[in-house]
Parts: C-alpha cells; structure tokens; sequence
C-alpha cells in the first residue's frame, strides 16, 4: 500500500487525479465518502486551487455551482477574510453566544486524551493523532462540542488542532472555528447523536451521551452561562503527540550565513510554496529553504508535519535554512537578488526580504469586506457559468 499523505507532487497529483465529482458531491459528508484529501498539498503549495480544478475539469465536467468548485471558494473565502482582518481572525470576529469571557481558556485534559466518554469526541481526536487528518464534518463535531458543550474558548481548541493537523491553515482552521463557535457567523453550529449515526461509523455512535439530545436542548446548553457540561471521562487515556517548534535534526536545516548567499540570486522556498519552481529560475540560482523561527515557535508542529513538509523542502533546495527573522535578514542582505512566493503565514518577514510573486489565485478578487461567504461567493462567481470560466479569468492553462 503506498504511504499515506506521501509528501510528493506524484502523490499530489494522484489525488487529483482520483477526484469524482459527482460521487463527491452525494457522499461528501459521510466520514467515508469521496472527499479528495487534498488539503495537506494545497495548504503547503504543492499545487494550487487553480491546479487543483484545472486537473479535474480536464476530465469533468462542472459547472459553478458544483459542490466541489464550492468548497474550493470556502478555502478561497477565508483567505479573503484573513487579507480583510490580518491577525484580527485570531480573535472573535463578534459576540457569539455567550461573551468571550465566559468560556474556559484551556483544552480540559479529557479532550486531550481522548477520554471524554463521548465516543464521536474520543475517535475523532484518536483519529487526529494517528494521522493528522480529519474529515471535516468530524472537525465540526469536535469543535461544536467542545465550545458549545464544555464552553472552553474557540481559540483554545483553534491553536490545539492547528498544531496537530497535516493541513493546518491558521485562515481555515481558525475561521472556521469561528464559523462553529458563531463569533464568525450568525448561529451556533449545533449537532447531535442522530446526526453523527447518519454520517459515521458505529464505533463513533453516540447514543446515550450527553450530544443524544435534542437541537433546543443543546441550544440551550450552548446560550447558558455557566461551566458546561460536566466531564465524564472514560477508558483509557491517549498520549498526545509532542509538538515541536524547530525542524527534526535529520533534515540537517544549518543557520543562516552570508558565505551561502552572498553575490547570488536566490529563490526562497517556504513551507507555504512547495510546488515546482518557476521554470525560468536561471541555473546558476541558489534554491534556499527556509523555517522561520518566529512563526514555528508561535505554532509548533507535530512531528509527522515536519516530515512532510521537511523531505519535500529538502527535495526541492539545494540547502536549508532555519533562524530567527534577525539572522536571515542580516544574511539575505548579502545576495544579488531574492526572490519568493507571497504567503499570509509569513507577511511579517517574507516581505522584507524577498520580491514575492503572488500566489497563483482561482477566484478573482473581491476587493470588498464580505460578512459571509454567500456575500463572497456572489461577487467571486458573477458572471461565472462553468469551471472552464473560472480558469480563465486567471488564464489557467488546460491539463
Ligand atoms: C474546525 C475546522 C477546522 C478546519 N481546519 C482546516 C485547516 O486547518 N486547513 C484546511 O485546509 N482546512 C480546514 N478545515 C476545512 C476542511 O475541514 C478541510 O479543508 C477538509 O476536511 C480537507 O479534506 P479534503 O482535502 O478531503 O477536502 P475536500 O472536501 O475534498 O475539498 C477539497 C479542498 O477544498 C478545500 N475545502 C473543502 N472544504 C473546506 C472548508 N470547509 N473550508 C475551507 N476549505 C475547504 C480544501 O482545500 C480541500 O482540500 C477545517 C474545518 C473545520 C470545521
């Protein structure tokens, strides 16, 4: 069986290249249905949402409004709102329920370690740590228990998931922790036993717990002021996995220093910007990878994304970089030229440093504040009738 997530373009492309759409959009919110598993690749560059849609459309056709295209807009949509608000989509975007205040700072243990008694709660977070993955409809269950049932802080499950997903996007992951938490939409995203029997397999069957209730009851729960509902852990305990804010040593990332750049045009690759690079890079241009200790000592990673993104960077440049902002500052200085790709996750630094190229872009731009991705969408697909329209306002090439 081939390594799952494998950090290859191949892989990248294979799973492009399996994308049914119509299968997809009947079962995509069953826990086994044809969704793609490709946000590990696009979340770290390995190809593009453009790429992405051009690659299926070469074999389907789809018009705007299909299920898949759509999706593609909610990872568009929440870029747009991190460019709107910056660092701001790390706070509430607005009152949700209950005031910010209300809700517990920290993850409780039983969440952690998967004991809640809750078994969607539990195999959901067992899932997370063997795999880095969930499926979204399971990330939506974990975060709508543990704001709207345990009243812990959207922002404490927001930073605990981030650091242990493959795909973490401090844009999708956060907003759409908003999204559930209703400080970034209008209502709280509520769900229940029957819901999960519906989507998920029996290990993760709920009946009996505390989510076998009705939506007014749960609704309740989420508009009480108050601790939530008490923890009843069971089974037991799962360690969660380490996280780390520097490369493995096995990558052999050395410090920033002048005698590799000085003189040379270099292209930074990041860990944001893992696709192929730019065919018109001339030869003799230093290929230079880069971690950015600033950014990784704010949100580690698990090991597992380490390695995914480590032997993809290390396939890519000729050398790898890792230091603080002031020692890749004070050593890029010395190069002819540097050039990058942009990349919201590294607006502070990147810029500095380096002519960035924008990235390759599917939607057009929405140059004003949207409130919702209906609001978005609307301006985003004016216009718009088919996948083959949207390629071509950014002039995709055809697959
Ligand atoms: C609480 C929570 C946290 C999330 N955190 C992240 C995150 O850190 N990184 C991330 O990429 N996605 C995140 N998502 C969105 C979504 O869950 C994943 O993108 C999706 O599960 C990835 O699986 P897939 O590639 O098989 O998706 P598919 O369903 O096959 O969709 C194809 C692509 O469309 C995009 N997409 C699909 N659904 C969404 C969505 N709801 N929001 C944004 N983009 C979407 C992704 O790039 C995805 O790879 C989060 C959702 C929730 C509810």
């Amino acid at each position: 069986m081939s390594e799952p997530y494998a950090p290859t373009l191949e892989a990248a492309l294979a799973c492009i290249a399996a994308v049914r759409p119509a299968a997809y959009a009947r079962t995509r919110n069953a826990l086994d249905g044809a969704v793609s598993g490709l946000s590990p690749y696009i979340s770290h560059g390995f190809v593009s949402l453009a790429e992405v849609l051009a690659g299926v459309a070469a074999h389907h056709r789809l018009d705007m409004q299909h299920k898949f295209v759509y999706e593609l807009g909610w990872r568009a949509y929440f870029r747009h709102v991190w460019q709107q608000h910056g660092d701001g989509i790390l706070r509430s975007l607005h009152e949700g329920p209950l005031p910010d205040s209300a809700y517990a700072a920290e993850l409780p243990a039983d969440i952690r370690q998967a004991q809640t008694g809750v078994p969607v709660i539990d195999e959901a977070v067992r899932r997370l740590y063997r795999s880095g993955m969930l499926h979204n409809h399971a990330r939506m269950w974990l975060a709508s228990y543990i704001v709207h049932l345990r009243h812990v802080h959207w922002r404490a499950g927001a930073d605990w998931l981030y650091g242990h997903l493959l795909d973490g996007d401090l844009a999708s992951n956060h907003l759409s922790w908003q999204w559930v938490a209703g400080t970034g939409s209008r209502k709280p995203y509520l769900f229940n036993a029957e819901n999960v029997a519906r989507y998920a397999p029996a290990a993760w069957h709920s009946p009996g717990s505390v989510i076998d209730a009705s939506y007014e009851a749960l609704d309740q729960l989420a508009r009480q002021p108050g601790p939530g509902v008490a923890a009843s852990p069971a089974g037991p305990a799962t360690d969660e996995p380490l996280l780390h804010d520097s490369p493995p040593a096995a990558l052999a990332a050395t410090a920033p220093s002048t005698a590799d750049v000085a003189g040379r045009d270099v292209w930074l690759v990041h860990p944001w910007s893992l696709g192929l690079l730019p065919p018109a890079l001339p030869a003799d241009t230093l290929v230079l990878g880069l971690f950015v200790d600033e950014f990784h000592w704010a949100w580690p990673w698990s090991e597992r994304r380490w390695h995914f993104v480590g032997r993809r960077m290390a396939e890519l440049a000729d050398r790898l970089w890792q230091g603080d902002a002031a020692a890749i500052g004070a050593a890029l200085a010395s190069a002819r030229s540097v050039r990058s790709i942009a990349e919201p996750h590294l607006d502070a630094w990147l810029p500095r440093w380096a002519a960035c190229e924008p990235a390759p872009a599917l939607f057009p731009p929405v140059n004003r504040h949207c409130d919702s991705f209906s609001q978005w969408w609307t301006h985003a697909s004016r216009g718009l009738h088919s996948a083959a329209d949207l390629l071509a306002v950014n002039e995709v090439p055809a697959w």
